[in-house]
């Protein structure tokens, strides 16, 4: 069943659209052009190329779609960061605050190590709850994170504040 409610058009990007109730910012038209998929990746290639990353963790879901294609390029370790039950080795977790509840992110113990030069992928930051959850899981590791990257950041949500002063690095600022 589909509870979208028509808001842009199919064709443009982001996609706006209501999920549940929200507005929601979609990346998935993106996917439906090579090009801009080959150069939203390509972007994000180009700025950690030469800075030593060894670890790109992507927070699911949709951190699973841009951060495989950006650790391929760059040769580093891809670390998904998996939503309760997921995974099935050993696992430490970090839980974070919702608008209503609690939500949580787990990672393999041994995944990422002291020594590993990280950069946390997803595809937006809103209030910052999720990213900084997934800070806290690799920094636990041992592991120093360079930088957060996103494709898409709601600045009214002041999500880089929950981070503190780590770097946030997005390609388009939404209202
Ligand atoms: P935050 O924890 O920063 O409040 O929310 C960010 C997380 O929720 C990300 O994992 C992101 O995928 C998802 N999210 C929240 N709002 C949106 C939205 O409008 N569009 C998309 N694509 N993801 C969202």
């Amino acid at each position: 069943e589909n509870d979208w409610e028509e808001e842009s058009s199919p064709g443009s990007w982001p996609y706006i659209g209501f999920l549940h109730g929200i507005m929601f910012q979609d990346i998935t038209t993106m996917l439906l052009k090579p090009e801009a998929f080959r150069d939203t990746i390509d972007l994000f290639v180009e700025r950690y190329k030469d800075k030593g990353i060894t670890v790109i963790a992507g927070v699911e879901a949709r951190g699973f779609i841009f951060g495989p294609p950006i650790a391929l390029a760059l040769g580093a370790k891809f670390v998904p960061l998996r939503k309760p039950k997921k995974l099935p080795g050993k696992v430490i977790s970090e839980e974070y605050s919702l608008e209503y509840g609690t939500d949580k992110i787990e990672m393999h113990v041994g995944a990422a190590e002291p020594n590993d030069r990280a950069v946390v992928v997803d595809d937006l930051i809103a209030t910052g709850g999720t990213l900084s959850a997934a800070v806290k899981l690799l920094e636990r590791a041992g592991a120093e994170v360079v930088e957060c990257a996103c494709v898409i950041e709601l600045p009214e949500l002041k999500g880089r504040d929950k981070l503190g002063n780590r770097p946030v690095f997005v390609l388009v600022k939404a209202d």
